[in-house]
C-alpha cells in the first residue's frame, strides 16, 4: 500500500507523462508530467516564502486547475493544505486563519485590500493570490523557479490536511487528516469502483470539500485516469461533456437537477459507467427516477471530512434505494447505543461508530473534542444514526443532533422524509423537532412542492395509516426552496431556528 497519494502522483507522472490529468470544459489537457511540474513549482515558491514541512497553507480560491494543484502543490513543500469555503466572509475568514495559525495564504486576487488587512491582523506573513483562470502572482511567480518535491522525506502518519467539517450541526472543526487517511482511502475506492487509468471522470464538485478535493482527487491519481474539471455544477454543461465522460460523483442535487433538464436522456446516460452520490441523503425517489430513465442505479455512499468515505453500495451487487451500502473493505462499523455506549445487534438504530486506516487523527486543537468523538480503541463516534440490516447494509436514520424526541419517543426524520417524498407533489422535504410546551419537541415537515396545489390536508391524508401517532407531523410548512449549503446539505439548524416559536402560543 502507498502511504503517500504525492508518491503515487510522482510515479503516475513517471510511467505515463503524456496521461491526461485534468481536462477543461474547452477540451484543453494537463498531462501528468505537466500537473507535477506545475505543482512542484508551487512547492517551490511556498518554500521560498518560508513554509517549512508542517505549516498550513490556507487557500481561498476559485476553481480551476491551478487552484487543484495547490494541493498537490503543498502537499510537494511538505506542508498541510488547509482549503476553505469560498462563500465564506472576511469575519468567517478570521476564525479559520486564526484557528489553524496559517503561515501563508492564497486568496482570490478580487480580495486583496480586505485579505491584506485581515492577515494583518490575525498574523498571516505570506499572500499570494490565485484567479480561476490562473491570474494573480502565484502562479506567475511559481513558472521562474525550480520545481521542489518532498515527496520521500513523508511519513504516512504525517498531517496532509486540515479540513473544517461543513458547519451543518455547529460551529465547524478542523479534522487532521494524515497523508496514510488519505492514500489508503483512495486505493480503496478506485479498487472498489474499479477505476482504470481509461476513466474520465466528471468532476463538477466544489474543491474545498472532502468530496470534490480528496475523494474526486485522489482517487484519479491512484488510478492514473482523468478529470474534467468543470468550474460548477451546470445541468446542460454536464449532458454537453457527457459523451466524453465515464464517471459522475455527485451530491444528491445534481440528480435532481439532470432529472429536470430536458437534454438529459438515456442516449447521454448510455455514455456513462457510474454514476455516484454522496455527502446528503439521496431519495429513493430519485434514485427511482433516475434509474427508470437511464437503466442507471445510483451508487449511493456514505463519509464525511473525519473518515473519507465510510460505505458504499457494491459496484456489482445490489445498490440499495435508501441505503448507504456496505463498510468499505478495511472500515470496521458498529451501531452502539447512544447513551450507554453498548454495542447493539442488526435492525437496531443507534449511533454510527467506525474505525479503521481512513479514521483521522483529531480535531486541530480540540483535544476535548477530539476525546469526546475518538474512542481509545480507535472507534469514530461519527454522530451519524443508523441501522445495519441482515445482511449488512448500512441506512442513515439521521443526525443525533437531529433526532426527535416527541413525548419521549425517539422520532427519526429519516422515516418521515422517505414517506413525504414519496406523496406526489412533493419535490423536497425536511422533518425537524421544533419545541412544544407539553411534549418537549414536536415533529414539523418542511416541504418543498412540484404542485403548487398540494396543501396540508392533502398531505396528511397520504400519510394516514402510515405512522404512529407520536411520529406524524403536526404541521407542514411550504417553502419555496428548502436552505441547503454549497454541498447540497439541508440546513435543519437554520429551519429549527426559523419555526422555533412555532408551537410557542398555540401549544396545539
Ligand atoms: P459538521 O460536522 O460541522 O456539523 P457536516 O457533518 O455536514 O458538518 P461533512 O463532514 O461535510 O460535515 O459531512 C458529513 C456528514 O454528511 C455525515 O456525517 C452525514 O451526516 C452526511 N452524509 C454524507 N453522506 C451521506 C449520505 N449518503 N446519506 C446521508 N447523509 C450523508
Ligand atoms: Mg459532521
Amino acid at each position: 500500500m502507498a502511504q503517500d497519494i504525492l508518491s503515487v502522483f510522482r510515479q503516475r507522472a513517471a510511467t505515463a507523462p503524456e496521461a491526461p490529468f485534468l481536462i477543461l470544459p474547452d477540451g484543453a489537457v494537463i498531462t501528468y508530467a505537466a500537473a507535477l511540474d506545475r505543482s512542484a513549482r508551487m512547492a517551490a515558491l511556498f518554500r521560498a516564502r518560508g513554509v517549512v514541512p508542517g505549516d498550513r497553507i490556507a487557500v481561498q480560491v476559485e476553481k480551476g486547475p491551478d487552484a487543484l494543484l495547490t494541493y498537490l502543490g503543498a502537499l510537494a513543500a511538505g506542508a498541510v493544505y488547509l482549503p476553505l469555503n469560498t462563500a465564506y466572509t472576511p469575519a468567517e475568514m478570521r476564525f479559520f486563519l486564526a484557528d489553524a495559525g496559517a503561515t501563508l495564504f492564497v486568496h482570490r486576487p478580487e480580495d486583496e485590500a480586505a485579505m491584506a488587512a485581515l492577515c494583518d491582523e490575525v498574523g498571516v506573513g505570506q499572500r499570494l493570490t490565485l484567479g480561476p483562470d490562473g491570474g494573480g502572482t502565484l502562479v506567475a511567480a511559481a513558472a521562474q523557479l525550480a520545481p521542489v518535491d518532498a515527496a520521500g522525506s513523508i511519513a504516512a502518519d504525517d498531517l496532509a490536511a486540515i479540513l473544517y467539517t461543513s458547519g451543518t450541526t455547529g460551529r465547524s472543526k478542523g479534522a487532521m487528516l494524515t497523508h496514510g487517511n488519505l492514500a489508503s482511502n483512495a486505493e480503496t475506492l478506485a479498487d472498489y469502483w474499479r477505476f482504470t487509468p481509461d476513466d474520465r471522470l466528471l468532476h463538477a464538485l466544489p474543491i474545498f470539500h472532502t468530496h470534490g478535493l480528496f475523494v474526486a482527487t485522489n482517487i484519479t491519481i491512484v488510478a492514473g485516469s482523468a478529470m474534467i474539471l468543470l468550474p460548477r455544477f451546470d445541468a446542460a454543461e454536464l449532458v454537453r461533456l457527457m459523451p466524453a465522460a465515464s464517471v459522475l460523483m455527485g451530491v444528491p442535487t445534481f440528480y435532481t437537477r439532470l432529472l429536470a433538464e430536458p437534454g438529459f436522456t438515456r442516449d447521454v446516460a448510455r455514455h456513462m459507467r457510474l454514476f455516484v452520490s454522496g455527502s446528503a441523503p439521496l431519495s429513493a425517489e430519485t434514485h427511482k427516477a433516475f434509474n427508470a430513465l437511464t437503466g442507471h442505479a445510483i451508487l449511493e455512499r456514505y463519509g464525511m471530512t473525519e473518515t473519507n468515505m465510510n460505505t458504499s453500495n457494491p459496484y456489482d451487487g445490489d445498490r440499495v434505494p435508501g441505503s448507504v451500502g456496505l463498510p468499505l473493505p478495511g472500515v470496521e462499523l458498529r451501531i452502539t447505543d447512544p447513551a450507554s455506549g453498548a454495542i447493539l445487534p442488526a435492525g437496531e438504530a443507534g449511533m454510527i461508530e467506525v474505525r479503521g486506516p481512513n479514521v483521522f487523527k483529531g480535531y486541530w486543537q480540540l483535544p476535548d473534542k477530539t476525546a469526546e468523538d475518538l474512542r481509545l480503541n480507535g472507534y469514530f463516534i461519527t454522530g451519524d444514526l443508523g441501522v445495519v440490516d441482515a445482511r449488512g447494509y448500512v441506512s442513515i436514520v439521521g443526525r443525533a443532533k437531529d433526532l426527535i424526541i416527541c413525548g419521549g419517543f425517539n422520532v427519526y426524520p429519516a422515516e418521515i422524509e422517505a414517506l413525504l417524498d414519496a406523496v406526489p407533489g412533493v419535490a423536497e422535504s425536511a422533518v425537524i423537532g421544533v419545541p412544544h410546551p407539553d411534549l418537549g419537541e414536536s415533529v414539523v415537515a418542511v416541504l418543498q412542492r412540484r404542485d403548487p396545489a398540494l396543501d396540508e390536508a392533502r398531505v396528511l391524508a397520504a400519510l394516514d395509516g402510515q405512522l404512529a401517532r407520536f411520529k406524524q407531523p403536526r404541521r407542514i410548512v411550504f417553502v419555496p426552496e428548502l436552505p441547503r449549503n454549497t454541498m447540497g446539505k439541508v440546513q435543519k439548524k437554520q429551519l429549527r431556528e426559523t419555526y422555533r416559536d412555532l408551537f410557542a402560543a398555540s401549544g396545539s
